[in-house]
């Protein structure tokens, strides 16, 4: 057998959170964030799991091209758009959509000679400050590109700092509604946490990222409560059992030290494989399907929990990080982090199977 450590893919969870995504925005087209690797769980497979989503939003148009030659006929964004002017015609040969949100992009598109149209998401700065054409330079660059021969369709699009946060987006959405009051065009602002908590933003598309994975956006509703079911479960094995003394120590740096006699199980996942290194004695797991946590250090390929109380398990043990029976919302905050990370930095070197 080979090293234990495996992250299940859950398919039809994915197509159950989509689910919830449909009923959430039913009137909307629904641009699935695949950025990231499918935020760890493969592009291509989120792909495939998700065919009925009206479009996919990424970051690199290599990953936009290998998601057209598979076959996906929709709507392909790239969220951060083109960033030297020689991808122009890649894009264009490939229909790929664009966001476009500086001037820079603006005149590189207008030095284009494109056979074939773009299909623009012009992003506006409603108070991100990340990306974004400013409230009092939109104008401008709105009409430089209706008049741009190399322009198709036009789509407004915003993206929220606080949609998560008790603060929301009140002041974000009033800005966006001020400077596109009137416009002839589609409009896209929601990420996952404004599709669940605020209908008023859904619009033309939605952008539902994180939901689809199974976790939540906010940091005091669970995805459980959400309806939401968790898509990635990281599991592996107890591979070794030591029995230590009181005021023994445990893995590099002796952080943890015990009071007590305890038994502490070695298991085969580490920061190598995408556990978080400063994740806290006291992170939960489940072992033998029972709740526990970590003990000291996480180590470049193993970690220790406590197996003190749970006797029924040893070597060969079954060790779920996150996923099923264990939200990854959970692990993250004992970790000091958020879902999104934990996902998205799973290493090559974990196997990938689809359950
Ligand atoms: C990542 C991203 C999303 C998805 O956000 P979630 O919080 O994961 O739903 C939507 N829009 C843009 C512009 C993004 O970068």
């Amino acid at each position: 057998m080979t090293r234990p450590l495996r992250a299940l893919i859950d398919i039809s969870a994915l197509k159950h959170n989509f689910s919830i995504v449909r009923n959430c925005a039913p009137q909307s087209l629904a641009m699935a964030v695949v950025k990231a690797n499918g935020y760890g769980h493969g592009m291509l497979r989120v792909a495939n799991a998700l065919e009925n989503a009206e479009g996919f939003a990424l970051l690199n148009i290599e990953e936009a091209v290998t998601l057209r030659e598979a076959g996906f006929n929709q709507t392909i964004l790239l969220l951060e758009g083109f960033f030297e002017a020689c991808e122009l015609p890649e894009l264009a040969a490939h229909s790929l959509s664009t966001v476009v949100h500086c001037p820079e992009q603006i005149e590189m598109l207008e030095a284009s000679s494109l056979k074939r149209k773009l299909n623009i998401f012009l992003k506006i700065n409603s108070g991100m400050n990340r990306l974004g054409f400013k409230p009092e330079v939109f104008n401008e660059a709105m009409h430089r590109l209706v008049e741009c021969p190399a322009v198709g369709d036009l789509c407004l699009m915003t993206h929220f700092a606080t949609a998560d946060e008790a603060q929301g987006i009140a002041p974000q959405m009033a800005c966006f509604n001020r400077v596109t009051s009137g416009l002839d065009a589609q409009r896209s602002l929601a990420n996952s946490a404004a599709i669940i908590r605020y209908p008023e933003t859904h619009a033309d598309w939605v952008r539902p990222g994180i939901m689809l994975y199974g976790s939540s956006p906010f940091a005091d509703v669970s995805a459980e409560c959400l309806g939401l079911k968790p898509v990635m479960t990281l599991e592996s094995q107890v591979i070794a059992v030591q029995e230590i003394k009181p005021g023994e120590a445990i893995g590099y740096g002796a952080s943890f030290r015990s009071k007590t006699p305890m038994r502490v199980g070695i298991v085969a996942c580490g920061y190598a494989d995408g556990y978080p290194r400063h994740a806290p004695s006291g992170t939960p797991v489940l072992v033998g399907g029972v709740r526990s946590c970590t003990l000291g250090r996480v180590s470049m390929d193993m970690i220790c929990i406590d197996l003190s109380s749970i006797h029924h398990v040893g070597i060969g043990s079954p060790v779920i990080f996150w996923g099923d029976g264990l939200s990854v919302d959970e692990v993250a905050k004992a970790a000091g982090t958020i879902s999104y990370e934990l996902l998205c930095k799973l290493t090559q070197r974990v196997p990938v199977v689809e359950v």
